[in-house]
C-alpha cells in the first residue's frame, strides 16, 4: 500500500489572531476616545462660559444694591471695599464701575485680578446702576461692567479634560481586553486544537474525528470548520481503503496471470515436445519400412552417400552386400501374401541381428531383396559377415515346400569391396553387388558370391 506521511506538525504562530484583533480594536477606540474627547471637551467649554456667566449674575444681583448705595451717598471707601470684594470672586477677573452725573465728567472705578488680561472667551456683563431714593423714583448713578477671568474657565477645563480621558482610556482598555478574552475563549482555543488535529493526522488516524471541547449546541463557523475536517478525512479514509482494495486485487491478478503464464507455458513446452516427439517419429517413420521396421530406401540412399564420400576421404574400407530371397515368388504362390510378409519379418531379424555392430546399415530397398551397407569392413569380413547372415536365415527353418533350391526359405548374397582408385560413384559400388548377386543366383542360390572384376569384365565385355 502506498504509505501517506502524518501531515507536519501545526508550528506555532509568531502572531495571534486575538492580539492583532486587540490592536485594531485599541486603535480604533483611541481614535474613537480622542474624537469623543474634543467633544466633550467642547461641550465642557461650554457649559464653563454658561457657569461663569451665571455666576458673574449672581454676583451682578447681590452687588447692585449695595453699590448703586454707595454710589447715591457718595461713600468712596464703601464703593472700593465692595468692589474690592466683587473683584475676589474666582470667576471674576475684573470689575468696573462707571458713575453718572449730569454737571460732571463720568468716573471710573476699576479692580482688577493679578495678572488678568482682557479676553474674547471668557463672559461679559455689564448693567445699569439704579438707585430708588424714595418708592417711584428711580433714578441711574452709573454702569457696572463685570469681567470673567479667562484662566479659571482653562482651570476648569484641565480638570474635566483629565477625567474624560482617563475614562475614555479605561473604556477602551476594558472593552479591548474583553474582546481579547471572548476571541480567545471563543475562537483561538479552538483554532489550535483544530491545528494540532490536523497536524498529527496519518492514515493510521482517520477514522478519529475532530471535536472540539465545547457545548454541542452552538453552531457557528467553527461548527462548519469541524464538519469540514471529518468529512474530508473520511473521504480521505475511504480513498486509501479503496486504494488499498485495488492494490491487493491487482496483487492477486499479477500472481494469477503468473500462474497462467507458467501453465501455459509449460502447455506450450509439453505440445512441443510431444511435436518434437510427433516429428521425430514421423521422421522415424519417413525413413523406416512399415513391414521389416528396418531402414526404407529413403533412408539408405541418404546414408549411402554420406558412408561412401567418407569412405572415399578416409580411404577406410566399405562393403556392401545385397540380400534376396530366393523363389520367393512361389512361396507367397504356395503360402499366400500374407505368409509371405511374416516370412519377410522373419528374413528382415534374421539380417538384422546378425549385423550387430554400430555403423553397419541394414534396409530393405525392394519387394524381397535387402542391402547391408558396411563401413570399415573389408571383402573378408564382408564374406564371414554374409555366411552369417546365410546361416541365420537358413536357421530360421521357414518351410518353403515349392523351392527347388532347398526345403526351407534362403537366400542369395552379392558382396563386394569399394576399390578406392578404380569405383567413384555408390551406384558404380551397387551395380558390383547386384552383378555379384546375380552370380550367386546363377550358381544355385543359398551362397555368397563376391564380385571379381574378371569375371564380371568377361561377362559384360566392358570394365565397372
Ligand atoms: P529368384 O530366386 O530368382 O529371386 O526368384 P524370385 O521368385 O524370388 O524372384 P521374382 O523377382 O521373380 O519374384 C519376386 C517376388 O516377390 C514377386 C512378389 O510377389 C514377391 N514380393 C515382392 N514384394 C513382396 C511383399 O511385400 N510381400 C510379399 N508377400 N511378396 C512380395
Ligand atoms: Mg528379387
Ligand atoms: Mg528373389
Amino acid at each position: 500500500m502506498t504509505e501517506m506521511p502524518p501531515l507536519k506538525q501545526a508550528v506555532r504562530p509568531r502572531h495571534s489572531l486575538g492580539g492583532r484583533l486587540v490592536l485594531a480594536t485599541l486603535g480604533f477606540c483611541l481614535l474613537f476616545t480622542a474624537v469623543v474627547a474634543a467633544v466633550r471637551t467642547w461641550s465642557a467649554w461650554q457649559n464653563n462660559v454658561a457657569v461663569m456667566s451665571g455666576e458673574l449674575n449672581l454676583i451682578a444681583q447681590v452687588y447692585q444694591r449695595t453699590l448703586s448705595k454707595s454710589i447715591w451717598d457718595m461713600d468712596r471707601e464703601s464703593l472700593q471695599t465692595h468692589l474690592a470684594s466683587v473683584a475676589n470672586v474666582p470667576s471674576v477677573g475684573q470689575v468696573v464701575v462707571t458713575l453718572k452725573s449730569n454737571n460732571r465728567a463720568p468716573e471710573e472705578f476699576t479692580r482688577q485680578r493679578e495678572g488678568w488680561r482682557p479676553s474674547k472667551q471668557a463672559p461679559v456683563l455689564r448693567m445699569n446702576l439704579d438707585y430708588e431714593a424714595f418708592p417711584g423714583s428711580k433714578e441711574s448713578v452709573g454702569d457696572f461692567s463685570l469681567y470673567g477671568d479667562e484662566r479659571v474657565l482653562w482651570q476648569r477645563l484641565r480638570g474635566e479634560v483629565v477625567a474624560i480621558i482617563a475614562t475614555q482610556v479605561a473604556q477602551s482598555l476594558l472593552l479591548a481586553s474583553l474582546i481579547m478574552l471572548m476571541f480567545s475563549k471563543l475562537v483561538t482555543v479552538h483554532v489550535r486544537r483544530i491545528a494540532q488535529h490536523v497536524g498529527q493526522l496519518t492514515p493510521a488516524n482517520l477514522q478519529v474525528p475532530l471535536g472540539l471541547e465545547r457545548s454541542p449546541a452552538r453552531q457557528d463557523e467553527l461548527t462548519l470548520l469541524v464538519t469540514g475536517v471529518n468529512q474530508l478525512q473520511n473521504n480521505l479514509s475511504d480513498y486509501l481503503d479503496r486504494q488499498q482494495r485495488d492494490e491487493k486485487e491487482l496483487i492477486a491478478h499479477r500472481d494469477n496471470l503468473a500462474l497462467l503464464v507458467r501453465d501455459r507455458t509449460s502447455e506450450l513446452e509439453s505440445t512441443n515436445h510431444r511435436l518434437e516427439n510427433a516429428n521425430a517419429l514421423l521422421d522415424g517413420l519417413a525413413r523406416t519400412d512399415p513391414l521389416t521396421g528396418l531402414a526404407n530406401r529413403r533412408h539408405f540412399d541418404e546414408i549411402k552417400e554420406i558412408e561412401f564420400r567418407r569412405a572415399l576421404r578416409s580411404g577406410n574400407a566399405l562393403s556392401l552386400l545385397v540380400c534376396d530371397i530366393d523363389e520367393f515368388k512361389r512361396y507367397n504362390d504356395a503360402y499366400g501374401h500374407a505368409k509371405g510378409d511374416q516370412c519377410l519379418r522373419a528374413v528382415a531379424g534374421a539380417i538384422q541381428s546378425s549385423c550387430a555392430r554400430a555403423g553397419d546399415l541394414v534396409a530393405r530397398i525392394g519387394g524381397e531383396e535387402f542391402a547391408v551397407l558396411l563401413p570399415g569392413t573389408d571383402a573378408e569380413q564382408g564374406a564371414r559377415l554374409a555366411t552369417q547372415l546365410l546361416r541365420a536365415v537358413a536357421e530360421l527353418g521357414i518351410a518353403h515346400r515349392s523351392s527347388e533350391t532347398a526345403p526351407h526359405i534362403t537366400v542369395s548374397i552379392g558382396l563386394t569391396q569399394l576399390e578406392h582408385d578404380r569405383v567413384h560413384t555408390f551406384d558404380a559400388l551397387f551395380e558390383q553387388a547386384d552383378t555379384a548377386l546375380y552370380l550367386a543366383k546363377s550358381r544355385g542360390r543359398n551362397q555368397v558370391a563376391l564380385f571379381e572384376l574378371q569375371r564380371a569384365q568377361d561377362t559384360t565385355g566392358a570394365p565397372l
